[in-house]
């Protein structure tokens, strides 16, 4: 593999890092260690600026080139957090907290992010600006959203963003990518199911919640069957469906449903908000009781921008020998929102046949860490070519 040389003399280096981050693992916005470790190894490789506390305790920092003729910045994003998993790994360096782990590679990202910067830092081998971004809460918390929100884009003057995920069952080291929509927008949501609770044995006398809940499971598959265009994607899932009651002769007052909607259009999300609150409110009429929605909206659509996306592919046929086309994915990806904002592409790095991200077995696996640094340095000594 065509990694830079550089790389395979930091390999040990990174790898220490990324064993000591899989260790420690912190959830959401909680990245403390991680953020001040970041934080520190950045200062020590000589970055132009280091500023913590950005998107609460995502972390920013600066590398100026040899020139700036170009007067361009380019970010660099990598996720922190870990996830509320066991681990079942068994490895020496497992998570030494009992319910925290890196389960998704963000210690992986992190420390190739990290590799990267050092070697940016050393050579300065650009002409321009580049900006490391480490963000906490890609995990459900739209981290990078707050990053965003906090003003990183116009602070640092970012013209282009690009970002990389580990992806298990693809050959380690290996890329793939596609332009366009990419990862599908996450939304959420909550309903209560409200009627007249009673004796089971007089169903009469009461308002079923359960059987107009029931209706309600069903009624919403027809979103995805009925409503979406057959050649769009989405997919609707209730996911819980809990009632007060414990008993087998009470009819019970409430039921509450939780589930998820994903998607891959603007279009098509709106129409599923839509749809699910008219069928709740017909459901709710159908019966004679109350249905409140509460729908909540997550992660959008994250969408490769064209010309960076086909940049980011040729750079990764330069490192790998090749570039696969990534398929859609129904996944979310809070990057979707630094995205929105500056254009750049998100790119996945194979790791190897190892367990699926978010499974207690999954590990990031090291042989990718050549490839991920050798891919963000290119980006930045072509994009940025003196
Ligand atoms: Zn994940
Ligand atoms: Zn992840």
């Amino acid at each position: 593999m065509p990694v830079k040389n550089r790389f395979a003399e930091l390999l040990p280096e990174i790898t220490e890092w990324r064993r000591d981050i899989h260790q420690n693992p912190e959830i959401l916005f909680e990245t403390h260690r991680t953020s001040a470790l970041v934080a520190e190894k950045l200062r020590a490789f000589g970055c132009d600026e280091v500023v913590e506390g950005i998107g609460r305790t995502g972390v920013v920092g600066v590398i100026k080139g040899k020139s700036d003729k170009s007067g361009k910045t380019i970010g660099l994003r990598a996720d922190m957090d870990a996830l509320p998993i066991l681990e079942a790994t068994g490895l020496d360096y497992a998570s030494k907290t009992p319910g925290a782990m890196h389960a998704c590679g963000h210690d992986g990202h992190t420390a190739m992010l990290l590799g990267a910067a050092k070697y940016l830092s050393e050579t300065r081998n650009f002409d321009g600006t580049v900006v490391v971004i480490f963000q906490p809460a890609e995990e459900g918390g739209g981290g990078g959203r707050e990053m965003c929100e906090d003003g990183m884009m116009d602070r640092w003057s970012i013209d282009e963003v690009y970002g990389m995920h580990n992806w298990p069952g693809n050959p380690v080291g290996s890329f793939a990518i596609r332009p366009g929509a990419f990862f599908a927008a996450t939304d959420t949501f909550t309903i209560a199911v409200k009627g007249r609770g009673g004796h089971a044995a007089k169903p009469h006398e009461t308002i079923d919640t359960t059987v107009m809940a029931s209706h309600l499971v069903l009624a919403l598959q027809t979103i995805a069957s009925r409503n979406a265009d057959p050649v769009g994607q989405i997919v609707v899932s209730v996911t819980s469906f809990e009632t007060e009651s414990k008993a087998f002769n009470v009819i019970p007052e409430t039921v509450t449903l939780k589930g998820t909607v994903r998607t891959l259009s603007p279009e098509m999300r709106d129409m599923a908000a839509a749809r699910l609150k008219e069928i709740a409110g017909g459901i709710a009429a159908t019966f004679g009781g109350a249905i409140d929605v509460d729908y909540m909206k997550g992660y959008p659509v994250m969408v490769n921008h064209g010309e960076q996306a086909e940049f980011a592919a040729s750079v990764a046929a330069k490192v790998s020998g090749g570039c696969d086309e990534a398929p859609l994915i129904m996944g979310g990806e809070d990057f979707a929102f630094m995205l929105e904002e500056r254009p750049g592409a998100y790119i996945l790095v194979g790791n190897g046949d190892t367990a699926s991200v978010h499974h207690p077995e999954y590990n990031f696996n090291d042989e990718a860490i050549p490839a991920g640094c050798s891919w963000w340095a290119e980006i930045v000594e072509q994009r940025l070519a003196g």
